[in-house]
């Protein structure tokens, strides 16, 4: 069944936890009757490539192996047994508006297949908020998906949860509302599953590794038949499972090719979902710190 005929999904880089520490009036406000989290499982290693791919294509690092050395330098296959969530709803949806607006463009390069016919751009987040609205409201896309990257450089330059981090994760959550007024604008509020989530936090100035700073991580829905209040398990590649789900979109079974997405319990309030299977064995096993950073300073 098809829930939603708009999914918009604002991933913002670094943010982890934090958005419960930072002064997010538009955040508290769009997801006010809505479910949040802010203990969303991210990968492990928690790096932008892991957890991001986690999330487009609904297995973890483990199958999926990609890395920022990778995303960075090979586009992804467009034949790959791990379809990403583009190819997956364009094989469903032949005319569906797609579109991939990431400030890291990586994401779009390595995650996402190049013959899917998505919609895409790339721009510091604040140059890159306008061309999303502007194309919310001329396009009213299918399924968008946008990552943020200016709260992981203030967690790099200034610390996790410092005040520089928690200020840019205040300006972001503006960035955020612009995205959400276009939704307004353009007709189709009542008609868009509307997502804020983070793909890692980070511990002093780094992450990669395994602490609580850096695995925890913010979900947050907002939408018609979203259920308000908390969600007590989730896992960030869980994404792919809600997308499909919003969309009326079949999902693979679990564990076929790889696939661990699940949709979480507290989300959508008269779903009827099989139990929520606890794969931290896949996710807890490797902690380690990793020193690649994803930004421009990557090597
Ligand atoms: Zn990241």
């Amino acid at each position: 069944m098809k829930r939603y005929n708009h999914v918009i999904v604002i991933g913002v880089d670094g943010a982890g936890a934090f958005v419960k520490q930072a002064d997010t009036p538009c955040f508290d406000r769009i997801f006010a009757e809505g479910a949040v989290t802010y203990s969303a499982l991210a990968s492990n290693p928690t790096i932008s490539a892991e957890c991001w791919g986690s999330m487009l294509l609904g297995v973890g690092p483990e199958v999926h192996k990609l890395t920022n050395g990778i995303v960075s330098s090979t586009p992804y296959p467009v034949d790959s047994a791990f379809p990403s969530l583009f190819r997956r709803i364009r094989e469903v949806m032949p005319d569906a508006e797609l579109g991939s607006y990431c400030d890291w463009n990586p994401i779009t390069f390595g995650i996402v297949e190049n013959n899917q016919n998505v919609a895409n751009a790339t721009a510091r987040d604040t140059d890159l908020m306008p061309m999303i609205c502007d194309y919310i409201r001329e396009k009213k896309p299918t399924f968008l998906f946008t990552q943020l990257d200016s709260v992981d450089g203030a967690g790099h330059g200034h610390g996790y949860g410092s005040e520089a981090h928690l200020r840019r994760i205040h300006e972001v959550d503006e960035l955020m509302n612009d995205a959400y007024e276009a939704v307004k604008e353009a007709g189709i509020l009542e008609d868009t599953l509307f997502i804020m989530i983070a793909d890692h936090g980070g511990f002093g100035t780094g992450h990669g590794g395994w602490t609580d700073e850096e695995k925890y991580v913010t979900f947050a829905a907002s939408g018609k038949g979203v259920q308000k209040g908390a969600i007590e398990e989730m896992n960030i590649r869980d994404l792919s499972a809600i997308v499909l789900y919003a969309l009326g979109i079949d999902a693979p079974a679990f564990d076929e090719q790889g696939w661990t997405a699940q949709v979480p319990a507290g989300i959508f309030a008269d779903a009827v979902l099989p139990e929520y299977r606890d794969i931290s064995h896949l996710t807890g096993a490797a902690p380690r710190r990793s020193k690649v950073a994803h930004t421009s300073e990557l090597i």
